[in-house]
């Protein structure tokens, strides 16, 4: 069923070796390794498909828009959407938020209004509505957490104001592992009548999304943490939000006409995707969310919650460690410190030992803010990580902690 052995081989990369030791890859929350397939489908389309898609008359474009817009149907089935008018092909994750956060911010707010965002957000989820703070005087209100690191949801709900536009809250925090009870906030934006942004940057690689279920109305991800190529992301929106909203950039793809006294925008999805579409990147995106489906997200999601528990379980053991995050429910990302060890210091002698993990404020400082600390190390778990692989984490850590 899930064979940890044959899924490691679909991944080249983990055979190689960091200073002389086997390489244990753990920092799949920044980024995730790419198997054979998606290397493959993207140097098979740069071989024999590479053509500009869209408009063209020649077998080559036609070929290429096939690939392309059969990449859209197969993002749309991996998370339910009704139609690929919804799934707006973007750069990634930040890219996405700013685009809602521009266009949302243009046509359905005025100066004082509000979003609510959590202080577990990544600064993904927080500048893009800065921006719109300093040219629009819009005003973020912030969820606070407790200290096990779940969001208030009683606080979540007195900050509802008649000047309530959006909810933007990530599924999955990126630096506690908190799976956020997305669903239940969006009924509780829903009955405020107000619609719900979801960063599911952390949450698509781990878990099943199905985004009708949870009766999202935006919900982001980027491909490069997903298994797929870096520089594609997506944009799902219900097509009558999308509707409402106008273009984010100008140029090709996304105009219907244009001319010096008027001009008029293409039909969704194609009125956000102006200029050349990442067309070698969504096949590759494809192939991995492909992937990931073959293997089954039910079954990842219970391998890596087995080998979190496990992680977490070892990590304990060790004399002076604090891990930030203890929600009841919570995915493979785990922050911590030991003793007054710096994280910095942490990171770089656990590369040395061939074990690749993330050090610093993970690109949420106002949550440091919160936490009262500067950074952490962060391991985060993919779907080809084993219980081995956290042995020798919990040894690595165990041998600097010794040096200190
Ligand atoms: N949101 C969360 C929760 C993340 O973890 C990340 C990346 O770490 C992002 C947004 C930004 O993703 P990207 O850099 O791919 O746009």
């Amino acid at each position: 069923m899930y064979d940890i052995n044959q899924i490691r081989a679909d991944f080249p990369i983990l055979d190689r070796t960091v200073y002389g030791k086997p390489l244990v890859y753990l920092d799949n929350g920044a980024t995730t390794q790419k198997p054979r397939c998606v290397v493959e489908a993207i140097t098979n389309e740069y071989y024999n498909t590479n053509a500009n898609v869209h408009r063209g008359v020649h077998f080559l474009s036609q070929q290429a828009t096939e690939l392309h817009e059969a990449s859209r149907e197969t993002v749309r089935r991996f998370i339910n959407a009704r139609s690929t008018n919804e799934i707006v092909f973007t750069r990634g994750t930040t890219e996405s938020i700013n685009l809602l956060a521009a266009t949302f911010a243009q046509s359905q707010m005025e100066e004082g209004d509000e979003v609510i965002v959590s202080v577990m957000e990544h600064h993904s989820n927080i500048v893009p509505w800065q921006l719109q703070a300093m040219q629009r005087g819009i005003v973020l209100r912030v969820i606070p957490m407790t200290d096990e690191g779940e969001l208030c949801l009683d606080e979540y709900e007195k900050l509802f104001s008649p000047r309530t536009k959006l909810v933007s809250i990530a599924h999955v925090s990126n630096v506690l592992g908190t799976i956020n009870p997305v669903a239940d906030m969006i009924r509780t934006a829903h009955a405020h009548g107000v619609p719900v942004l979801v960063d599911g940057a952390q949450s698509i690689p781990h878990m099943a999304v199905d985004v009708q279920a949870l009766d999202a109305d935006f919900y982001v991800f980027s491909g490069h943490k997903v298994y797929g190529p870096t520089g594609v992301g997506v944009l799902y929106g219900k097509e009558r939000w999308l509707d409402k909203l106008p273009p984010y950039q100008g140029g090709g793809e996304m105009i219907q006409h244009v001319s010096f006294e008027k001009t008029t925008f293409n039909e969704l999805p194609f009125k956000f995707e102006a200029g050349t579409p990442d067309y070698i990147g969504t096949t590759g995106l494809a192939k991995a969310l492909d992937y990931v489906a073959a293997l089954g997200m039910d079954h990842i999601a219970a391998y890596e919650h087995e080998l979190t528990q496990y992680a977490l379980r070892r990590l304990k053991e060790i004399p002076g460690m604090h891990v930030f995050g203890e929600a009841s429910v919570r995915g493979g990302v785990v922050s911590f410190l030991v003793g007054d060890i710096h994280h910095f210091d942490m990171g770089t002698l656990l590369d040395r030992l061939g074990i690749a993990v993330r050090t610093g404020h993970h690109c949420a400082q106002p949550l440091m803010t919160r936490l009262g600390i500067e950074g952490t190390v962060r391991a985060s778990f993919g779907l080809y990580n084993t219980k081995e692989e956290v042995d020798v984490l919990a040894a690595g850590i165990e041998r600097v902690r010794k040096m200190f």
